[in-house]
This record gives C-alpha cells, sequence and structure tokens, in this order.
C-alpha cells in the first residue's frame, strides 16, 4: 500500500475533555512547523466525559482529526490496536492524551525511524514527573521485561510516546493489556531495530491516572508471563507440555520397576511378598502416570487452541469519523 501520509498520531485516551484541545493544537503547531503531511486518531476509549464532543468539534475544524469511539471502556491497548488498524501514515506515533508527553519530540522520532532506520523507537522517560508510588515498580517492572524479552536497550517499556515503522502496527496485535509490551510484541514478529530516546515528560495536568492501584503489578507480570510463554511455546505448546509429560512418565515407570523389583526379589527369595500397595514407589508411580496424561492431555489441546486462536480482537465500535 503506497503511504502518502508522513505521520499518523495515534491518541488512546479515556476521559480526558480538558487536555485535548490543547494536545491538538500543539500537535498541530509542531507538524506545521516540520511542513509534514499528518493525520491524529484520537480513539476515545469509552470515556464517560464529554472527549467525543471535542473529538468531533477538533474535526470540524481541522480535516486532519479522525475519531474512532468505543462503545464502552476496553482498554489501552485495544485502544491502541483499532488506531494502528485505521493509520495510514508511515510513521505512527503513539502518545498519550493527558499531555505528559511532548509533541515536541515528534519530529526527532520522526527522523530515527525514517533516515536511521528504526523498526520502533520508544521513549524513554528518564526524568519521570510522577508519584514515588509510580517510579519505583516501574523500575522493578522494566528490570524484569528486559531481561524477558531479550530487549536489552530499553529503560522504560511502558512509555505511551513511541514511534513505529508502518509495517510493525500493521503485523502485531496489541490485546489485553498488552500495551506494556508493544516492544516484544514487535520483536516476536520480527521488528528487531529497536531504539530509545529520552524525552520530556512532564506531571499530569488535568485529570489523574487511569492506572491507579496494586493489581496492575501483578497483572503486569502475569502478562509478561504469557508473553514469554506464548513468544517461546505459542506455536507449539505440545514442546513444553510434552516434555514435562515425558519426564512424568518416566519418573512413574522408574518407580514401577522399583515396585516390581521388590516383589519379584521376595519371590525369588521364598519371603512372602509385601503387597504392592505398602510401598510407597506404588504411589508415586500413579500419581506420576496421573500427571503425565493430563500433561499430555494439555498439550494436544493447547496444540488444537493455538490452531484455532481468532476473533481476540473483536471490538465494538460505534462510530468513525
Ligand atoms: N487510557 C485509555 N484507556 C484506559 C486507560 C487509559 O485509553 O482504559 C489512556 C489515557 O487516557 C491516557 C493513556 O491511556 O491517554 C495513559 O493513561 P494514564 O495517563 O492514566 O497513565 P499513566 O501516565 O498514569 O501511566
Ligand atoms: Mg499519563
Amino acid at each position: 500500500m503506497e503511504q502518502i501520509i508522513d505521520i499518523s498520531v495515534v491518541v488512546p485516551l479515556y476521559n480526558e475533555e480538558e487536555s485535548l484541545p490543547e494536545l491538538h493544537a500543539w500537535i498541530v503547531r509542531v507538524m506545521k512547523a516540520n511542513n509534514f503531511s499528518y493525520e491524529i486518531i484520537f480513539v476515545n476509549d469509552g470515556s464517560t466525559d464529554s472527549s467525543w464532543q471535542v473529538i468531533e468539534e477538533l474535526s470540524k475544524t481541522d480535516p486532519a482529526v479522525h475519531g474512532i469511539k468505543f462503545r464502552r471502556n476496553y482498554g489501552k491497548s485495544p485502544a491502541l490496536h483499532c488506531g494502528f488498524q485505521a493509520s495510514k501514515g508511515r510513521v505512527v506515533i503513539t502518545m498519550d492524551a493527558d499531555l505528559q508527553d511532548s509533541p515536541d519530540e515528534i519530529p526527532e522520532l520522526y527522523r530515527m525511524i525514517v533516515e536511521d532506520g528504526y523498526d520502533l523507537v520508544s521513549g524513554y522517560k528518564q526524568k519521570r514527573y510522577d508519584p514515588l508510588s509510580k517510579t519505583i515498580p516501574t523500575k522493578l517492572f522494566n528490570a524484569t521485561a528486559r531481561k524477558v524479552s531479550g530487549i536489552h536497550n530499553l529503560h522504560d517499556f511502558n512509555c505511551g510516546l513511541k514511534a513505529y515503522r508502518s509495517e510493525v502496527v500493521k503485523n502485531i496485535e496489541v490485546y489485553g493489556e498488552m500495551h506494556r509490551y508493544v516492544p516484544y510484541l514487535a520483536k516476536n514478529a520480527g521488528f528487531d531495530k529497536i531504539a530509545e530516546k529520552v524525552v520530556h515528560h512532564q506531571a499530569r495536568k488535568f485529570g489523574k491516572t487511569k492506572f491507579g492501584g496494586l493489581n496492575r503489578f501483578v497483572n503486569g507480570y502475569l502478562d509478561l508471563l504469557s508473553l514469554w510463554f506464548i513468544a517461546v511455546f505459542g506455536r507449539k505448546p505440545m514442546h513444553v507440555f510434552g516434555f514435562l509429560g515425558t519426564i512424568m512418565f518416566f519418573l512413574g515407570f522408574v518407580a514401577i520397576l522399583i515396585v516390581g523389583g521388590i516383589k519379584l526379589t521376595a519371590i525369588i527369595q521364598g519371603v512372602p511378598a509385601p503387597l504392592v500397595t505398602d510401598s510407597p514407589y506404588f504411589y508415586i508411580a500413579l500419581t506420576m502416570m496421573v500427571l503425565g496424561t493430563q500433561l499430555f492431555l494439555a498439550g494436544f489441546l493447547g496444540e488444537l487452541i493455538s490452531r484455532n486462536a481468532a476473533g481476540r480482537n473483536h471490538y465494538q465500535i460505534e462510530k468513525t469519523i
């Protein structure tokens, strides 16, 4: 597909009515100053305030403004996914709607993709203006994500400000809460020229964070675990379950040999043989065989499911402009 637009800016938003006019004006200012052709895609993730009316107003005065309105709040990942699908620019830039990310970074991010040839450039909020309760767990989270994903040069996986080559966003599926791991998704899809750029960060001007609470960390780690599993075994679940199942069967088999051996030696020596159920090895054999069978079953089911996974990215879009 021939792309004629330089940049698509994708902005997922949930109840950010106060920030939108300022954000829009700022993006337009930067685009005009650099002579970029552009579009701005606001993805309204089921806001309950007047965000959608604001977007409609903006689109009346600026034809570069597009809007997607979810019928309900699905989350940042689905919002990004639909924004990605709709984007037409050669370079796609995502940014949060809350004015914490600065549109002034756009020209340099664009240059890094187009001239330096990176697939993905992630912002790095070296100096953050967020409460400590956010920044400390984030450090831990990023260290783990670096280790698991093997992308060692990223300090800030979750930064909302990122730039992508168009092919990247068209070929990955951001779902669930996976927006925290888009670089990992990109890498798994084969886009491994990933770089980082230190970006300006500001304190939230209006409203409050949509990602409070403790469970985001638990969920964050569980998501990382699933992504790792999918990346390593997603296309071959039998390899992991079959392996574990084989170990179980092997242990069970050894236990059976021991039980049988005890019985046999007793018979050969002509002493009364103990009941097999008196031996702990009998129970070990039993358990291992049952577990082994179940693991193999899980493996077969996994294989079936991985061949039929479709439709996990169907969202109800109420309107588009
Ligand atoms: N957001 C969204 N859907 C949600 C939650 C958040 O589209 O369910 C948007 C939000 O409006 C903002 C961005 O995702 O544009 C980042 O959210 P936030 O600023 O609350 O996160 P933080 O900066 O505190 O990590
Ligand atoms: Mg924010």
